[in-house]
Parts: C-alpha cells; sequence; structure tokens
C-alpha cells in the first residue's frame, strides 16, 4: 500500500503525503505525529483524487450515503480499506423514515462506537406493546426479559439520519474515507478484475474503476436496475401515513408504550414515541388521491380518528409499500445491501435494521478477501446467509404483522390476540417472543446457514 501511495504521491514532495513519507524514512517519529495531523487532510485528498484521475482502481465503491452504505463504509473503513461512497444527493437525507432501532443492530453499532452518541440522541423503549381498539391490551414485553442476551435490552428511538450523521462525523477526517456529493452513478460494466462506473456529477460524467462495488442505493437501486436483477414481489394497495405530533400522547393514552401497536380492521395504526414527538401510522385506503390524503383536513380526521383529543401535525410522509427482495444480493463484484436488495412494510421495524445486519455480514466478508484471510467464495455466503433470513424473517414476519393489526374475520382476529396471550404466558414464550422482535433470532440463524 505504502508504495502505491508513494508513487501516487511522494512525486510531489510539497504534499501532505509526501512530508509525511519523508518523516517516516528519517525516522523522524516526533516529527511523522506532528506531521501527520496537519497534513492528514491534504494527503487525503492527494491520495483519492490521484487514484481517480490515473484510473487506478479504487478498492471498493459505495453507492448511497444512507444508514446501510454509511455502515458498510464504517466497517471497512475499521479494517484500514480506503472506502469512496457516492451519493447523488448535495447532502445526507433529513428525511423522517424509519425511527427504530433494534438491541440487536445497537450491539452492531456499539462494537463500531456509533450506539453510544446515538443513545444521546435516542429515545430508549423497554417496552413494546400490542392493544386492539375492542379487547384493550393484549400484551407487553419488556426486552428487561431477554437483558443477558444483548447488552441493549431496548429498542432505541432515534430516526435513521441521526446515525448517518454520526457516522460521516466519525469518519469524515480519515485518510481512507472519501464521500463524493452529486455523485449519481448511472451506468457500470464489470469484468473479472473490477467494476467500471459512471457517474453523473454536478458537472459532467466521470468514470471510476473499483475492485467491489456495493450498491446501498436505495429501494430504486440503479446498481441493481443497471444489472437487471430481478426484484419480485407485490406493493400493497393501502398506502401509510406517517403523522408527527407533539401532542403528548402519553397523557392521552395513560400507560401506552413509547412503541404501540393496534388492531382494528379498518383503524389498525401503531405510535412510535422519539425525542419530543409522537410518530403515528396508519393506512390510507387505495381511493384516496394521495393530494387529499396529506392536506390538513384529511391528516386532522385521520389523527382524530385515533386519538382522543386533537394533535397539531408538523410533519406528514405517505409512503407506498412493498414487499420485495432481489434475486441475488451479489452479482460476481458487485452487491446489493438494505433497500436496494429488499423492501419490506414498516411493522416491526425491520428494514433498516436488516440493512445494517446485511452492511456488516458484506463487509465483513469482503474485508477478509481484500486482506487475503478468505477465498472469493466466502463472499457468496452473504447471499446465502442475508437472503434467506431475509425471505424467512424479515419478509414473512412483515407481513404477518400487518395482516394481524388489519385482521378482518373474526376468526384472523382471536387467532392473533391467542398468539399474543400465549406468548405472554411464560417467561420462555415471553423470552421466545422477545428474541425474534429484537432480531436476534434471526442474526443466529443467518450465521447458521
Ligand atoms: C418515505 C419513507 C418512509 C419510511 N418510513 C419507515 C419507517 O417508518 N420505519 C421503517 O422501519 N422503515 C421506514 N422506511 C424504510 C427505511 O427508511 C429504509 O429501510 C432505509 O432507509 C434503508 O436504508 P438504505 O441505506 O438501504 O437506503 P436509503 O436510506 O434509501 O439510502 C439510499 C441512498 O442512496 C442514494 N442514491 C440513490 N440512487 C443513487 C445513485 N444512483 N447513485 C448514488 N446514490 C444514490 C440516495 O440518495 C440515498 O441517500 C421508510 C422509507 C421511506 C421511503
Amino acid at each position: 500500500m505504502v508504495s502505491r501511495l508513494r508513487k501516487t504521491c511522494i512525486n510531489s514532495k510539497s504534499s501532505g503525503f509526501g512530508r509525511v513519507l519523508k518523516a517516516l524514512e528519517t525516522t523522524e517519529v516526533n516529527s511523522v505525529e506532528a506531521q501527520w495531523s496537519t497534513d492528514f487532510a491534504e494527503a487525503k485528498s492527494c491520495l483519492s483524487e490521484s487514484l481517480y484521475m490515473s484510473q487506478q482502481s479504487l478498492p471498493v465503491i459505495i453507492a448511497g450515503a444512507g444508514p446501510v452504505g454509511m455502515m458498510a463504509a464504517a466497517y471497512l473503513v475499521r479494517q484500514g480499506i480506503p472506502v469512496t461512497v457516492l451519493e447523488k444527493n448535495s447532502t445526507l437525507s433529513m428525511e423522517s423514515r424509519a425511527s427504530t432501532f433494534h438491541p440487536s443492530t445497537l450491539d452492531l453499532l456499539d462494537d463500531l462506537g456509533f450506539a453510544k452518541p446515538l443513545l444521546t440522541e435516542g429515545l430508549v423503549a423497554s417496552t413494546v406493546q400490542y392493544t386492539s381498539t375492542v379487547h384493550g391490551e393484549l400484551g407487553r414485553f419488556n426486552f428487561s426479559e431477554i437483558a443477558d442476551l444483548t447488552r441493549h435490552p431496548f429498542r432505541l428511538q432515534a430516526e435513521q439520519f441521526r446515525l448517518t450523521r454520526i457516522i460521516l462525523d466519525a469518519l469524515k477526517h480519515n485518510p481512507l474515507f472519501t464521500i463524493r456529493f452529486d455523485s449519481e452513478l448511472t451506468a457500470l460494466t464489470q469484468d473479472a478484475n473490477g467494476v467500471t462506473l459512471t457517474i453523473n456529477d454536478d458537472t459532467s460524467p466521470v468514470t471510476y474503476r473499483c475492485d467491489w462495488l456495493i450498491g446501498a442505493d436505495g429501494a430504486n437501486s440503479a446498481v441493481r436496475r443497471l444489472q437487471d436483477i430481478g426484484f419480485d414481489g407485490f406493493t400493497w394497495p393501502e398506502r401509510l401515513i406517517v403523522m408527527t405530533t407533539s401532542a403528548d400522547i402519553a397523557a392521552m393514552r395513560p400507560g401506552i408504550s413509547s412503541v404501540s401497536y393496534w388492531a382494528d380492521p379498518v383503524r389498525w395504526h401503531f405510535l412510535l414515541r422519539i425525542v419530543g414527538a409522537w410518530r403515528v401510522m396508519m393506512p390510507v385506503p387505495s381511493e384516496i388521491a394521495d393530494d387529499v390524503a396529506t392536506n390538513a383536513e384529511y391528516v386532522k380526521a385521520s389523527l382524530a380518528s385515533v386519538l382522543p383529543d386533537e394533535a397539531p401535525v408538523s410533519h406528514t410522509t405517505l409512503y407506498r409499500v412493498h414487499q420485495r427482495v432481489a434475486d441475488n444480493f451479489r452479482k460476481g463484484r458487485t452487491f446489493l445491501a438494505g433497500d436496494a436488495a429488499h423492501i419490506n412494510n414498516p411493522l416491526g421495524g425491520m428494514g433498516m435494521n436488516g440493512g445494517l445486519h446485511d452492511a456488516l455480514n458484506l463487509t465483513a466478508r469482503l474485508s477478509d478477501v481484500i486482506q487475503g484471510k478468505a477465498t472469493e467464495e466466502t463472499l457468496d455466503g452473504y447471499d446465502r446467509q442475508r437472503r434467506a433470513v431475509t425471505m424467512e424473517a424479515i419478509q414473512v414476519g412483515t407481513i404477518k404483522n400487518k395482516r394481524n393489526l388489519e385482521a378482518k374475520t373474526e376468526e384472523d382476529q382471536t387467532a392473533f390476540r391467542d398468539e399474543i396471550r400465549n406468548a405472554m404466558s411464560s417467561l420462555d414464550s415471553r423470552r421466545a417472543f422477545l428474541r425474534r422482535i429484537a432480531m436476534i433470532d434471526s442474526l443466529e440463524h443467518a450465521a447458521t446457514l
């Protein structure tokens, strides 16, 4: 690596990297330390620009700076592998989207040093509650009952944009990390040795070459589409509306958990508390037009149908919900992770969490291959493990969660009530239920495949 850096940077004796290498050669250790910090940024820029301009292959490019792409970047950088992230937008997204981090994910984030800062920005939810609008509370599960299985026996309620910012802050001065905003991947080809990408940046198309490409570019993934990788599944007829309110719902519904699912054949909904607000999510029937569903009257009436008092709405998102999984999570030197590989309804909060589990499974394998500790066959295990648990746990689980809440027939409603009551009936059954919703089971199961 050093000789490659030398080649690209040492010729410029005035460059930051040149000065650092010179100091290293003359073993001026104190000088190296002092020099390193002052010349860090310049050396980094010299390295990435030189590799880029000379069309040498970058080790790993990640398309997409969402939570999954940023997590993948963080792990690779931690392993000493240079990473370039290409993001089509000019900043990280601030959209109000996923807002739940499960215990299993928090443990993984903790290993990279991100759980603690996220905890300071989020709200700890120790319990998850299931209620029927007709029969009252069906069950309340407390994560403290699996405190022996996780370092984080709770769900952390924090919006996903908090994580991407925390990771960017941690990486931005690292010489191994480069992020290019306004860089949309628009074309790609691959051969036996690498992947060639075309990026439309803010001026003109430019070409990159990398050894490995991770497509973490969301549900409409260009990495997936450009390679004709199928994305089978279905789209639910109803859309979901997410309404954020500063109303004190805990006062309106005394005893409510910070994560609360309500079963009802028409007005099923769920409530998630975040710092300073609640998010209320419910279905919008297919016959209601988008502009009607998001107008103030409709939003007010929707909230009034599930809350006893009026609640001011600060933010509304209406979105179409799909259940789809890519035909393969690996194609040669390219990989799909997160929403690029699978999308699902938000009941259970498994989409982003599953994507973060993908990111770590993939990058652990990729770094072993890049560092010569494993052969390329190990990369096939990524598709084998993550696609299987996506199909078996995430797709099946989220579809079941939705069908339970919206159950229309007496038979289906009774089956759901019985399921929750049975799960509540003993410590063993509560622990089994908690292991599943905390996504501990799916992580452990993946490792056995
Ligand atoms: C409106 C909405 C609301 C949601 N609400 C919830 C919720 O309440 N609960 C829940 O669990 N989940 C929710 N989700 C799903 C959740 O947000 C995703 O599972 C999560 O964002 C997945 O992360 P990701 O990094 O895979 O993809 P994304 O977060 O989508 O990130 C992909 C990134 O790639 C960039 N990109 C796209 N194309 C290119 C390209 N060609 N070149 C370069 N960059 C590109 C995008 O700009 C983006 O920054 C919601 C999704 C949406 C769309």
